[in-house]
């Protein structure tokens, strides 16, 4: 997502447990508890912040079998529980409904969990008037907030298929993960909630989806569709063509400020696609929506926020990091969330490295600089990338977002743009519709360009902090040698830093480059150069996360 609201509270957030160090942790999910499928069905309303569902959870029982099913569910009424249709009696404790399996049951087995449920959602689903006082309907998850509406296991490790069922008033239109089921019809007089003049929309991904990324979006939008992308790369469509379509969902006083914002989403497609692999999912669209972040990467759903919408100011920045989402975050996911670099570090960077094809190097460079900033002046500093939180909110920090961005442009910057990129694109085709660790990353990687990058991803993803360089520089002219000291005088507490830097000299009508390899806190190289140059420019393209604190 882009633009967090970082420290809200936010009830019933759990601390997972979390990898720390170069181990990987193990999913945290329930062992012994495969998700396979939701089938959820929804009954929205006009007036109130009341809300009926129903969901039937199709799920594998794996080794350790449990005894029983420890479901998400914060707040709202259960009416009742069936487990493959026979009445089970359950137990609510604290957020999780607990509800025990048959003894019958064995490894192996697939079970359909079925809940009747509703109420008044005190997170979650967002049952208010939008920003131009209409009703609406919006879900809004990250991180573990789904359960606020839909019992589930709420933990990205865990990805399902979903389909949704949703009546809602006739005025409204409904968007939701994945493809439109039929048209939209009148509600049967059978349907949850009954009829009372609603139509009902019906959604289904059948690619497996983290419950972060579930979505429902209900209000009077218009609905454009901006054209279609990702043809013959788009393996979950269901267009003749092979193509997605791109659309916005907006509220109508919008559209004109949407059709600027959105007018490049099909090209961001493309591009991604040709730079990391197949578009994921069924669809994109783009929804205004009361997502309480800048933007939220829902898998095929994006949603951002009406006001900046409404007001004119959502960037195009915000668009392409949401949409790079898809691959990253949305595809391959972190199985922890302490790993979140892992998915709000690639949207960062490739949402960058969309301008840098379509607007030019000076453009992507100013985006980097900009983070670059953003990070050096921030506390995040003294922690690494990888680390724990126990509030998930304070993992909307510049260490996922701006460094995690900028350790893949080292990354690229280390293994070359050749290296760099078909790595990328292996460890998008390995994992895939799967969840990750920063290991699997490191490793594929590792295996692709045939370099060892352990004292890469330590320093940069593991240690906290960056270098802080001064330096020195004297000119020999019996030699003809420039002597250079670089020093690095950040923290002790934080790592000396290993980096092989261009340095630029200016001569007399011309400039001279030479790299020079840094692996000490105190560095000194001597370079002959054929006269004393008249200006340096240490790392002139950028490559490196870094404060030059002084010079000589
Ligand atoms: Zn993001």
């Amino acid at each position: 997502m882009t633009g967090g609201l970082r420290r809200t509270a936010v009830a019933g957030v759990v601390a997972a447990t979390l990898g720390l160090g170069g181990e990987p942790a193990p999913p945290a999910g329930v062992p012994g508890i495969d998700v396979l499928d939701y089938d959820v069905e929804l009954s929205l309303e006009l007036s109130g912040a009341f809300f009926q569902g129903r969901v039937s959870i199709r799920l594998a029982v794996q080794d350790p079998r449990p005894s029983e099913l420890p479901l998400d569910l914060s707040g709202l009424e259960v009416e009742w529980v069936r487990v493959d249709g026979a009445d089970t009696p359950f137990r609510r404790d604290g957020g999780t409904l607990r509800v025990p399996l048959p003894r019958s049951v064995e490894v192996g087995d697939e079970l359909v969990v079925e809940v009747l449920y509703g109420g008044s959602p005190v997170d979650g689903l967002i049952l208010r008037e939008n920003v131009h006082g209409v009703r609406s309907a919006f879900v809004d998850n990250w991180p573990d907030r789904a359960r606020f509406w839909l019992p589930s296991i709420d933990h990205p490790s865990d990805k399902a298929t979903i389909r949704f069922t949703v009546h809602a008033p006739s005025a409204w239109s409904v968007v939701a993960n994945g493809r439109m089921v039929g048209e939209p019809s009148p509600t049967d007089a059978g349907a949850l909630g009954g009829a009372r003049g609603r139509r009902t929309w019906r959604w289904e991904s059948g690619v497996p989806v983290s419950t972060y990324n579930m979505v429902v979006g209900a209000s009077e939008f218009a609905i454009r569709s901006v054209g279609t992308a990702a043809c013959g790369r788009a393996p979950a469509t269901t267009r003749d063509d092979g193509c997605v379509d791109v659309s916005y969902w907006v509220y109508p006083a919008d559209t004109s400020f949407a059709a600027e914002l959105f007018a490049r989403a099909p090209q961001m497609v493309d591009f991604f696609a040709d730079l990391i692999g197949p578009f994921p999912f069924e669809k994109l669209a783009n929804v205004q929506s009361a997502t309480r972040f800048g933007g939220m990467e829902n898998a095929s759903a994006i949603f951002y926020s009406e006001d900046a919408i409404a007001r004119g100011t959502m960037a195009e920045g915000t668009v392409s990091h949401e949409i790079a989402h898809q691959w990253f975050g949305d595809s391959v996911t972190e199985a922890e969330w302490s790993h979140l670099w892992l998915s709000e570090g690639f949207a960062t960077y490739f949402g960058a490295l969309f301008f840098e094809e379509a607007d030019g190097t000076d453009d992507f460079r100013r985006r980097m600089e900009e983070s670059r900033r953003r990070y050096i002046s921030s506390d995040d500093v003294g922690q690494p990338i990888v680390r724990a939180e126990s509030n998930l909110m304070d993992l909307l920090n510049r260490n996922n977002y701006q460094k995690g961005g900028w350790v893949l442009h080292m990354l690229r910057g280390v293994l070359g743009d050749e290296d760099f990129f078909r790595g990328v694109r292996e460890y998008y085709g390995r994992y895939a519709g799967d969840v990750i660790l920063t290991a699997d990353f490191q490793r594929t990687m590792e295996e692709v360009s045939g370099k060892n990058l352990e004292w890469f991803f330590r320093q940069w993803v593991r240690e906290p902090g960056y270098p802080r360089i001064a330096i020195s520089t004297e000119w020999f002219a019996a030699s003809g040698e420039l002597e250079i000291r670089i020093l690095q005088e950040q923290r002790d507490s934080w790592p000396t830093f290993r980096f092989a830097v261009d340095v630029e000299f200016e001569l007399p009508g011309r400039t001279l480059r030479r790299s020079v390899d840094v692996r000490d806190r105190d560095h000194t190289v001597r370079l002959t150069l054929p006269q004393a140059p008249t200006g340096i420019t240490f790392d002139p393209d950028g490559w490196i996360l870094k404060e030059i604190i002084g010079d000589g």
